[in-house]
């Protein structure tokens, strides 16, 4: 089978011609076979050196995206972490709401037992029976006292010893925790997630 190189030169011989000469190409100086030949070799080299290159290129593409799914598998994980953390917090500061405000109605509900209390110790000693005494009467008790080696403010200093002690139990009987009885909202609750 004849090749043929398309140059005149060739077109010039006959298949028998070209043939003999054991060339591909017709070997005139204006034949462009070999320059085609040459390009054709270099666009391979090019070619194989491109493949090797994509090949490369689709690898390191196929790692990114393998990196990519990791790091959004990972960013919705942390989301869902963060989540979980807010909604712990939440139920902590809650939780820390409720303590406070059975601190508060503790401490109110003390206070006011000992309102009580020494409000008791008033009422023992109703006006319309321990009469409050008139200015005169304090003079004459006092004059009388004097009369006898005494001051009036000796005993009206123990009275008022006594009632600020009776007042001081009563407020140091307030705890400064509040007594965890039954019934009372800080016991622990399920709802409260
Ligand atoms: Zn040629």
């Amino acid at each position: 089978m004849a090749k043929n190189c398309g140059c005149s030169a060739r077109n010039a011989m006959t298949d028998e011609e070209f043939n003999a000469r054991g060339y591909l190409f017709c070997d005139s100086s204006e034949c462009k076979y070999p320059a085609v030949v040459a390009e054709r070799d270099q666009l391979r080299a090019e070619k194989a050196d491109l493949e090797i290159e994509l090949r490369d290129y689709k690898m390191a593409a196929d790692a990114e995206a393998n990196r990519v799914d990791e790091l959004t598998a990972e960013k919705a994980s942390l989301e869902q972490r963060v989540r979980e953390l807010s909604a712990d917090l939440q139920a902590v500061i809650r939780k820390k709401r409720e303590m406070e405000a059975a601190v508060r109605q503790a401490r109110a509900e003390m206070r006011e037992a000992a309102q009580v209390e020494v409000q008791l110790w008033i009422d023992a000693y109703p006006e319309d029976i321990w009469v409050e005494p008139t200015k005169e009467q304090w003079a004459a008790a006092h004059d009388a006292l004097v009369g006898l080696g005494m001051t009036l403010d000796k005993f009206s200093g123990a009275i008022g010893r006594r009632t600020a002690q009776k007042i001081i139990d009563a407020i140091r009987a307030i705890p400064d925790e509040p007594q965890k009885t039954e019934g009372q909202p800080v016991k622990e609750s399920g709802d409260a997630k």
